[in-house]
């Protein structure tokens, strides 16, 4: 099978250059876009390169990039702009291939292995974009070629502005090994400073480890990392997903369920597994819903809306027990399927917080459990799937309520 070829292109200095599509003049002067210029404290969002040459750094409050360039220049964001001209650099992308992946405002990846026969070999396509970006936007890019999307995204980081960097197998040793280990997709500051405590100072090192020892100290992480080093990323470009609309997840038990005693812990796993996909994705859901199929496949579907949203399995399993005791005969009718859902989704940060200055015993019974549940969503991450469940027999048992 031959190799996919991946491009990963990065727009140079994006909030800057975007200022300067409308103001030319800016070209010629050390130029920051920063959160409030009044501000003392505000802090620089982007530089162009004349601003960099002066050693002004992205993240760095005004006062400081002010000492290194007393001249600088400084706008306010056009986060709006931006976002347009991203549309229009993406569209761009996509006259060459169908899979454009955008990863942030300023950079996408490409899967162009079926485009070659139309518009030449990755090298060329990635010439094409660029001159055609910087002609029809008046913005540079940078692009990265290679056979996997990692290996693509350091590429496009190699050589710029305004560059190609093809990274084929063979090139491997001595473009991509020899690069610090920070440099590497997925290593944060944190993981990259163990790293290095640990010996690790490039991605060869960390190529070279043994896996087994990386997932030992870093758990799954540990393994990415030790595949992406070797270049065994084999994920796909995904072309932009629709929004998630919903969550759910349902099962067919290879045995009736009868009673609150069998049904409730299987509630509970569906919950669960509803509840840490949602926090994956970030969002929370107002709206639970079941559907429970008897052995004749007959299915009763109820929902129900929530006060509050929620991404937590034991609100999500209350809310859920609450409609099949309502709507299902416990005691005397078998349960073949059930799918537990949660839909109406919003931005898991965008619920605004009720305050108030004592929480109700409900909120503080919520923090406490979104706390156990977030620490869950961390050991599986880290151990697997199989590690932690909730006590769900347990619970049942301790419920008398439930056994009538
Ligand atoms: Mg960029």
């Amino acid at each position: 099978m031959s190799d996919r070829v991946i491009l990963h292109c990065d727009c140079n200095n994006f909030f800057a250059s975007v200022e300067s599509i409308e103001h030319p003049e800016f070209k010629t002067v050390p130029l920051a876009v920063a959160g409030d210029p009044s501000q003392r404290h505000g802090i620089i969002l982007a530089k162009n390169e004349l601003a960099k040459s002066f050693g002004v750094k992205t993240a760095e409050p005004i006062w400081q990039a002010r000492q290194k360039c007393p001249d600088l220049l400084l706008v306010p964001p056009h986060h709006e702009r931006y976002e347009e001209v991203s549309r229009r650099i993406n569209a761009i992308y996509r006259t060459y291939t169908d899979l454009v992946e955008p990863f942030s405002v300023d950079e996408s990846w490409l899967d162009v292995t079926g485009s070659r026969k139309l518009f030449g070999d990755g090298k060329t396509i990635a010439d094409r974009l660029r001159r055609q970006v910087r002609q029809e936007i008046g913005v540079t890019i940078s692009v990265g070629v290679s056979y996997n999307k990692i290996f693509a995204k350091l590429g496009s980081d190699y050589k710029k502005p305004d560059a190609t960097t093809v990274i084929l197998r063979d090139d491997v040793p001595r473009i991509v090994w020899p690069l610090p280990v920070g440099d590497l997709f997925g290593v944060g500051n944190r993981t990259g400073s163990e790293l290095i405590r640990l010996g690790f100072r490039t991605i060869g090192d960390l190529a070279a480890a043994d896996p087994d020892f990386l997932t030992r100290v870093f758990g799954k992480m540990g393994q990415t990392l030790s595949l992406y080093a070797r270049g065994l990323d084999d994920s796909p470009v995904r072309p932009d997903r629709e929004p998630v609309k919903s969550v759910g997840n349902g099962v067919t038990y290879p045995k009736d369920l009868l009673g609150a005693a069998e049904i409730y812990p299987r509630i509970l796993e569906l919950s669960d597994s509803v509840a840490s996909r949602l926090r994956k994705e970030g969002k929370k859901g107002r709206t639970v819903q079941i559907s429970v199929k008897d052995p004749m496949l007959a299915v009763v579907q109820r929902q129900k809306k929530l006060s509050a949203p929620t991404h937590l399995a034991k609100e999500i399993a209350a809310a859920a027990m609450e409609l099949l005791e309502a709507n299902w005969n416990l005691a005397s009718s078998p349960v073949r399927a059930l799918t537990v859902t949660v839909s109406d989704l919003c931005d898991a940060d965008e619920i605004p917080v009720q305050y108030s200055l004592i929480p109700s015993e409900g909120e503080m019974r919520s923090e406490k459990q979104e706390k156990i549940e977030l620490a869950m969503d961390h050991l599986r991450d880290r151990y697997g799937k199989k590690i932690i469940s909730f006590g769900s027999s347990r619970t049942v048992r301790e419920d008398p309520e439930q056994e009538k």
